[in-house]
């Protein structure tokens, strides 16, 4: 392994949702992010897989969700990633307060946590999202959604928290992927990756009870590396330290190996290419359902029994 091989922060982090059409309309319309793939679960081709980003989907950027219409409501605990934080333009926090609070959407005061001040919402399967206010967070976001003003767009990913009962394990497993502790705030603890932007990972510990995956929660979080061969490397060196990791997948987008912290979060470890537009030109993601072409066969049967979901703009 080489220092280029850390993974240079988050890639991406999915979660289940209920109705795709809420999913869909609270996540393009209230934050304004592009959805960049309407495809559906690789491992679940009944349901969709919906990914939504800035506007080319670049890694850092995507959230994804999985959704089943009808779930039932997942519980935050332990072994869970409890909150999702996506970047913002420092200046645009009390916009969004505004923006929010008129769309009747139920956002915590704002708090400030080591030096950042960020707002706490949940989406409406309940899954805790953050507005971060990110002074060094220099990328664009989606300007073409129509709803959010470019100067106010979410940036990306800028952080997950992970809840523990015991965070010593899972602390000494972000280190062995290359993070480095960058600080502790009471039962908190602060990872960061090498990256540019969604670097930071916090541990709470102490947290007791058993989280439930299922609507509003997370399913698991990607780290992103450059390439395939970054990734070879890490799933040799994580079964040499005697870890349950997948083959590599191919997620059509990037490739993927997925294993589970010492707490039971699921990570993966997934490439930054070959890119959303490997299958469709980047003024047209999303607007069509694609399939990766092992599913293309039976892509009658899929289409018929997905819900549809439509998106403006
Ligand atoms: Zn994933």
């Amino acid at each position: 392994m080489t220092t280029d091989d850390i993974p240079h922060g988050l890639h991406h982090v999915t979660a289940i949702a209920g109705d795709p059409q809420r999913n869909a309309d609270f996540y393009t319309s209230v934050l304004g992010l592009r959805l960049v793939k309407r495809t559906v679960n690789f491992d679940a081709p009944q349901v969709h897989h919906l990914y939504y980003g800035d506007g080319a989907g670049r890694p850092s950027t995507l959230l994804t969700f999985f959704p089943w219409p009808g779930v039932r409501p997942g519980r935050q605990g332990a072994g869970l990633t409890t909150s999702t934080a996506f970047g913002i333009p420092p200046e645009s926090l009390g916009w969004w307060r505004t923006r929010l609070a008129g769309l009747g959407v139920d956002a915590d005061a704002p708090v400030t946590r080591d030096g950042e001040e960020s707002l706490t919402l949940r989406d409406p399967d309940g899954l805790v999202v953050e507005l971060v206010a990110a002074p060094g967070d220099h990328r664009s976001g989606w300007d073409g959604s129509g709803s959010v003003p470019a100067e106010h767009a979410v940036r990306g990913l800028h952080a997950v928290t992970l809840s523990e009962e015991q965070a010593e394990p899972t602390q000494r497993m972000l280190t062995e992927l290359g993070l480095s502790h960058a600080g502790d705030d009471g039962a908190r603890s602060r990872f960061t990756a090498p990256g540019p932007a969604a670097t930071t990972v916090d541990v709470v510990g102490g947290v007791s009870g058993q989280g439930l995956q299922a609507g509003g929660t997370v399913h698991h979080i990607a780290f992103r590396v450059a390439d395939r061969a970054a990734q070879e490397r890490w799933r040799a060196e994580l079964v040499e330290r005697g870890l349950d990791v997948t083959a590599v997948l191919d997620r059509q987008y990037f490739t993927s190996i997925y294993f589970r912290e010492p707490g039971g979060v699921l990570f993966e470890i997934a490439t930054d290419g070959p890119g959303f537009d490997v299958d469709e030109p980047l003024l047209e993601l999303g607007r069509t359902l694609r399939l990766p072409p092992w599913l293309e066969p039976d892509r009658a049967t899929i289409e018929v029994n997905l819900p549809p979901v439509t998106v403006g703009g």
